[in-house]
């Protein structure tokens, strides 16, 4: 990898050659970073030679990305994902310029196939054929989906609160699904435990530093997509953190590579219910583990298995925080769904949630310029999509019936 100079621990600073199977640091056990030598991105590619490429995929980016040159495409068409001016939900929230970037049209319907893409790629570099991980839900359906499309055999294990929808996912993909009967850090600490005895490749994102590569592909995308003028703001919904510390590493790294010339403020939203990261930022101190207390089941992560690189991010950014109640992610995903047709589950909702709440509280002015990440797709999560938006008129197949119906809601006559 001539873009790739090492991996760089964020605690101590120990740098390791990256090979593709690295984890935690050896010294301290800290989170490995992937570091970049910007002087060969900038000789080797330009805005201009992007816009020419015809890889509508994350893949575009390959200067970005950690990956060998001779690397096995891989089969899922991952990213490039829509990327929607929303006018009218900028009107309702009174805010300038809002846009949504629709992740939840990736194959396995979240923003996580980003980095399961880049573990199959990492995987298959490792000579491994079975790879695992521990989820919320979203990291293992994408890594089922994405690894059986190259081949891979998977263990996953999953709360046995994930939703249904997710689950399917699981059970079509044909991995082997453990669902914990516990919390997300009960599971998360069982797949560790099973991924040391079997020596399987480790899809933990908070693990394997080369996941937040993948998943910092969607603000690659974004700049992109904003033609290279960042906005003031990105939103993003928060549970472990990688999500939002692959969203800033993107855009340090477009920054560093001279792509963009300022770098947006990071707006991390998490749920009132559980919010860690948050907490840790407003108080001024370390973070705390919560109660796992919220409808948005992917961002429920009371034990933050990336807050190094996620307090970084915000700080570095800037970054305004924000805290939303399960009413205003309910609120929200029906909101997006009739102001843009986009259809988030509940995390996937908590970015726009957040920008509301924030310009409503004043946190951000009125002419500010966001986007806003939906996440996941609504369709994982048809219960709290009905509990957001209500049951549809029942009616035996009758005109009269028809008629008084109407008359109720003030239909037709
Ligand atoms: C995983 C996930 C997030 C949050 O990402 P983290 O890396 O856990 O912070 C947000 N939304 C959706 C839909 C997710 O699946
Ligand atoms: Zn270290």
């Amino acid at each position: 990898m001539k873009n790739v100079i090492s991996a760089v621990c964020v605690k101590c600073g120990h740098e390791i050659e990256a090979k593709p199977d690295i984890t935690t640091c050896p010294k301290c056990g800290g989170i490995m970073d992937i570091k970049y030598d910007y002087n060969y991105i900038k000789n080797t590619v330009t805005k201009a030679d992007m816009a020419d490429r015809r890889e509508n995929s994350m893949w575009r980016y390959q200067e970005f990305l950690p990956i060998e040159g001779n690397s096995k495409s891989p089969k899922l068409r991952v990213g490039w994902s829509p990327f929607y001016e929303a006018k009218q939900l900028a009107e309702v929230i009174g805010v300038k310029e809002l846009y949504i970037k629709d992740d939840g049209i990736n194959p396995t319907a979240s923003l996580k196939d980003r980095a399961s893409a880049m573990a199959v790629v990492k995987a298959e570099e490792a000579g491994r054929d079975t790879i695992a991980c521990s989820s919320t839900g979203n990291a293992a359906s994408s890594l089922a989906g994405n690894a059986a499309a190259a081949g891979f055999k998977t263990y996953i294990f999953v709360p046995s609160r994930a939703p249904k929808g997710k689950v399917s996912q699981l059970m079509i993909f044909g991995a082997t699904v453990v669902s914990v009967d516990g919390s997300y850090e009960d599971t998360f600490r069982l797949s560790a435990e099973a991924i040391d005895r079997w020596g399987w490749y480790n899809r933990n994102a908070a693990i394997n530093p080369y996941l937040m590569e993948g998943k910092k592909t969607v603000a690659l995308e974004i700049a992109e997509q904003l033609n290279w003028k960042m906005t003031d703001y990105v939103a993003v919904s928060v549970g472990d953190g990688c999500t939002i510390a692959g969203v800033w590493k993107g855009f340090k790294d477009l920054y560093a590579a001279g792509f963009i010339d300022r770098l947006p403020r990071l707006l991390s939203v998490q749920a009132e219910g559980c919010c860690p990261l948050n907490k840790a930022i407003a108080e001024g101190k370390d973070w705390e583990p919560m109660e796992e207390n919220t409808i948005a089941d992917s961002i429920a992560v009371g034990v933050p298995r990336n807050a190094d690189k996620a307090l970084n991010a915000i700080r570095e950014s800037n970054g305004v925080v924000v805290n939303v109640s399960d009413e205003e992610i309910l609120s929200a995903m029906k909101l997006v769904g009739r102001t843009c047709g986009v259809f988030s589950e509940p995390a996937g909702a908590t970015g726009s949630a957040g920008i509301k709440k924030a310009v409503d509280l004043g946190l951000i002015p009125h002419d500010a310029s966001i986007v806003a990440i939906s996440s996941g797709n609504g369709l994982k999560d048809t219960v709290n999509a009905i509990k957001a938006a209500g049951e549809p008129i029942l009616l035996p197949p009758d005109m009269g019936a028809l008629l008084d119906a109407f008359k109720k809601i003030g239909g037709p006559q």
